[in-house]
């Protein structure tokens, strides 16, 4: 089976819708056709302050919510990434491998040390990059799925993984990424021309799947929309109510245009109410199994152990081939 690698930063307590219908939901379905690897990337969260006790919590929480929303510990292999020290020692040879210019022309550096001021931006937002190719390579995966963000990431990895093979002889699998297109892509519900997001949206603009009910039904119900009334599919002229109309279709499966029919004659008003009670129905079971699953956190910490165990089985011998063909002294 061919192998595939994902993960989501631990950068927020909760996903969001967006990370749900995104991603989360094209792993379930990618973990009983591949040989899937999910994990949680906590080495590349600190690339940005962040509070250790915090950390340490959202790392469970992601985990659960992986696990809540259907992928398998026992047909994957999810794990945390700091639990498996190969990569941050891959990493340093990726390093070791790439040009300082090719370095500063990662586009996701350039605009998140802008946002810090480029002087007291962290070396790791710089390496971030190299720390991903690491995580991929260890994996030997046949593809990455990503989004369309991380495209120009992979295709480092993809140089790193060539320029080692042909520096120190066939070692790599050199990847290739998937850009998800079919997923959907959901925006701030008070700025519908951006994305949803854990960091950059403010509270009232997310979906987060642990949220209480409520506060999903006020928020949907506080959705920007426009002036006319008309219920109809337009990202451009009416980006808030076609975001509404995607979120439905995703979480109910019914095609966007069945919907628009079936609103003829009636008010937005509508619309928020249904979109807020099939959401809160796709998303209930998943947070009360997430709160489930965080009750005995010992259960959880062991299956995250077993799976940096499997992940290991992969990394290590991978690692010790690239330090055998960088030429470091064997230490036995
Ligand atoms: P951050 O703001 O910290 O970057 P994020 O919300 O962008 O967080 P990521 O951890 O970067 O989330 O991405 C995790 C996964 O979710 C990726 O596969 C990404 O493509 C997907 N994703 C993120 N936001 C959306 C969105 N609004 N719609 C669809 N997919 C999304
Ligand atoms: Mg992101």
């Amino acid at each position: 089976r061919m192998r595939v690698l994902s993960g989501m930063q631990p950068s927020a307590e909760s996903l969001h819708l967006g990370n749900y219908l995104g991603a989360l939901v094209n792993w379930v379905r990618e973990q009983d056709e591949y040989d899937a690897f999910f994990f949680i990337p906590d080495m590349h969260a600190i690339t940005v302050p962040q509070d250790p006790a915090e950390l340490r919590e959202r790392t469970r929480k992601t985990a659960a919510q992986y696990i809540a929303g259907g992928i398998d510990p026992e047909k994957s292999t999810l794990f945390v990434q700091s639990h498996v020290p190969e990569h941050a020692q891959l990493a340093w040879v990726m390093m070791c491998l790439t040009g300082f210019g090719e370095a500063s022309r990662m586009t996701q550096f350039k605009d998140k040390s802008a946002k810090q001021g480029a002087d007291n931006a962290g070396v790791g937002l710089f390496t971030y990059p190299m720390l991903m190719a690491a995580d991929i390579l260890l994996y030997q995966p046949k593809g990455v799925p990503v989004g369309d963000d991380q495209r120009q990431h992979v295709e480092l990895a993809r140089d790193l993984a060539q320029r080692f093979n042909s520096r120190f002889g066939e070692t790599f699998v050199v990847p290739e990424a998937f850009i998800q297109k079919g997923g959907a892509r959901i925006y701030d519900l008070q700025d519908p021309t951006s994305k949803m997001s854990k960091s950059a949206s403010s509270p009232n603009g997310l979906i987060n799947i642990l949220d209480d009910p409520k506060v999903i039904a006020k928020r949907i119900k506080s959705a920007v929309t426009d002036d006319d009334t008309v219920v109809a599919h337009d990202r451009a002229s009416k980006p808030g109510v076609t975001n509404l109309l995607e979120i439905l279709s995703a979480v109910t499966n019914t095609p966007v245009d069945t919907l628009v029919a079936s609103y003829e004659g009636k008010m937005y008003g509508h619309l928020k109410v249904d979109v807020a009670e099939a959401v809160v129905a796709a998303v209930s079971p998943i947070r009360e199994r997430t709160e489930q699953l965080l009750a005995d956190p010992a259960v959880l910490d062991r299956l995250l152990a077993r799976g940096a165990e499997k992940a290991r089985e992969v990394s290590q011998p991978v690692l010790d081939a690239v330090y055998e063909r960088v030429g470091f002294l064997p230490p036995f």
